[in-house]
This record gives C-alpha cells, sequence and structure tokens, in this order.
C-alpha cells in the first residue's frame, strides 16, 4: 500500500524584516513545487529534497548557491549536506567556492562516492569529474552581499553577529515519498564575515541536517555553532525514536538549544508516518509544507 507523499522546506529563521517578508514566502512555495512534482510523479524522497534545495540555492534571497553571505575575505564558501533516510547514505560538500548547486555534488557524493565527505578543492574535483560544471566564485556574489559585508567590517559598526536579528536564510527540505522512505538535504553560505574555512553545522550529519527511516528526516537553520555542538538534528530524530511526535520533538530542540548553548534557530522535522514539526526560537522562520490534503506557507509561529 503506497504512502500518501509529504514535503516540508525552510528558508531560514530570524527576524525577518517586513519588507523581506514575501519573497520568503515565494521562495519556500516555488520550492515546495519543485519538489511536490517530484514525490507526486512517485519520485524518490532524496530527489525531491534535492530539486526543492536546488530551486531556493538558485534564489537570491536566501544565503545559499549564488546571492550568500560572503566571508571575511569577500568570497562565497558554500557547505550542503543531503541524506537518504532508507539506506543512510549522505553526502556533504564543505567550504566549496565554485558550485552553483553545492547540494547536486552532495548528491553526486552520496550516489557515486564510497565517502561521505569532501571539501574544498577536493570537492570540487570530484564535482567537476562526475560532470558538475564549476562556476568562477565572481558568478555567485551579488551586490547587495558586498554592501552587507562592507557596512558589516565597517569600524563604526557594533552589531552582535550571532543575534537574532542577523540573517540565517540557509535552506533546507525533508520529504516522505510513496515508498515510504525519508530524505533530507541543507545547504547554506554560512555566516555572515565568517573566517575562511569556517564549517558550519549545515553540511555535518545529525547537525543541520539528517535522515533515517528508523526515526526522522530533519532539517536545521540558525546559529551553527551551538547548533552542531548539540548535534540538534539527531537528537530531535532520537527523541522521535523514542516515540515522541514531530511537533513537540522540534519544539524541545529548540527548548534545548537556547535553555542549554542559549542558541537560536529553527527546524524542520518529518517522521516516516507523514507527522511534520515545524519550529524556532527566532521571531521568524520562512516554511512550507504540503501533504496529498493540505498546503501552507508562513512566516510566522506554525500553530
Ligand atoms: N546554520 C548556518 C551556519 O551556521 C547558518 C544559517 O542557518 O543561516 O552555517
Amino acid at each position: 500500500m503506497p504512502t500518501d507523499p509529504v514535503l516540508v522546506v525552510h528558508g531560514g529563521a530570524w527576524a525577518m524584516p517586513d519588507d523581506m517578508v514575501e519573497a520568503h514566502i515565494r521562495g519556500v512555495q516555488n520550492a515546495m513545487a519543485a519538489g511536490w512534482r517530484v514525490l507526486d510523479r512517485g519520485g524518490s524522497a532524496l530527489d525531491a529534497v534535492e530539486e526543492a534545495v536546488v530551486i531556493m540555492e538558485d534564489d537570491e534571497t536566501f544565503d545559499a548557491g549564488r546571492g550568500s553571505f560572503l566571508n571575511r575575505d569577500g568570497k562565497v564558501q558554500l557547505d550542503a549536506l543531503i541524506m537518504d533516510g532508507a539506506t543512510l547514505r549522505a553526502g556533504g560538500v564543505g567550504c566549496v567556492e565554485h558550485l552553483r548547486n553545492p547540494v547536486r555534488a552532495a548528491r553526486k557524493i552520496l550516489s557515486e562516492s564510497p565517502h561521505v565527505y569532501f571539501v574544498g578543492e577536493g570537492a570540487e574535483r570530484f564535482a567537476a569529474e562526475h560532470g558538475i560544471s564549476l562556476c568562477q566564485n565572481e558568478d555567485l556574489i551579488i551586490p547587495r552581499e558586498i554592501e552587507r559585508l562592507r557596512q558589516y567590517q565597517a569600524p563604526q559598526h557594533g552589531d552582535d553577529l550571532f543575534a537574532p536579528t542577523i540573517s540565517h536564510d540557509t535552506v533546507g527540505a525533508v520529504a516522505l515519498d510513496r515508498d515510504g522512505n525519508i530524505a533530507a538535504a541543507t545547504s547554506t553560505g554560512g555566516t555572515l564575515n565568517k573566517a575562511p574555512g569556517r564549517l558550519g553545522d549545515s553540511s555535518l550529519i545529525g547537525c543541520g541536517c539528517y535522515a533515517n527511516n528508523e526515526s526522522a528526516a530533519v532539517s536545521t537553520t540558525g546559529w551553527g555553532e551551538p547548533i552542531m555542538k548539540l548535534v540538534l538534528a539527531k537528537w530531535t530524530a532520537d527523541r522521535i525514536a523514542a516515540g515522541n511526535l514531530p511537533e513537540w520533538s522540534a519544539q524541545e530542540a529548540m527548548n534545548y538549544l537556547k535553555q542549554r548553548v542559549n542558541g537560536h534557530g529553527g527546524i524542520i522535522v518529518l517522521d516516516p508516518s507523514g507527522h511534520i514539526g515545524i519550529a524556532h526560537n527566532t521571531p521568524r522562520m520562512a516554511w512550507a509544507y504540503k501533504t496529498v490534503q493540505k498546503e501552507e506557507a508562513g512566516i510566522e509561529r506554525k500553530d
């Protein structure tokens, strides 16, 4: 008996200003439509999360692919992970500078490599050898981000880089397909003005992304260092394996993140029965989900 598919996506969690709300909602809806097309025709959860994330990597609204935050040296450095809950196969790339869609490279690693994780130049070489064309780093940089970095690096600038008002526009997706398998993917440009070589939580298994048919598929966003210290995606999946629902587990993860390490961010969770959880401890989070009965997108807390 086939399972009804479910797809959940997010486009970051922070205090998005009102004039950016529409772009965020449109972005997650477009990603949802692309992922749903895959699930609807009987495609795999793995393909669905990949296609959903590609749409958001291509959308300059988000901190993923082109339009990402710049690091301290004014370069884009991208991280991404994709994971298959059926087999636990995973593919991750870190600190890549010449890939428009790092999730595509991550998927190639998952499908065609005995390894799980490639970084920097080796990741780019692997991608090129597997038919993914490389781009210039300049192709990933947009004027908005040059200006954002300039303002951040100005001597009088006093903002706390890790305040919830600083944007966290990482993208992610979790899906359940008709065969009953779940998958997750997360992609990011990381944090503004990060040190070159800094790797965030997003591409680390169990931190920014995790999928296991025996528990849940999870994607997180937010300040990466606290999230990775708690291995938060796996922590959340473990709550579900212990019998809790995704809705409760997602909220508990956000409480734990705040209480244990004073972290902030957002999380999407999906179990193999199709229950979903969406939670954030930031003022806003861009999210969307679709089931065969219902479709919703929002920026405020999901009730
Ligand atoms: N978690 C990401 C990182 O720290 C940033 C984000 O979610 O926006 O790299």
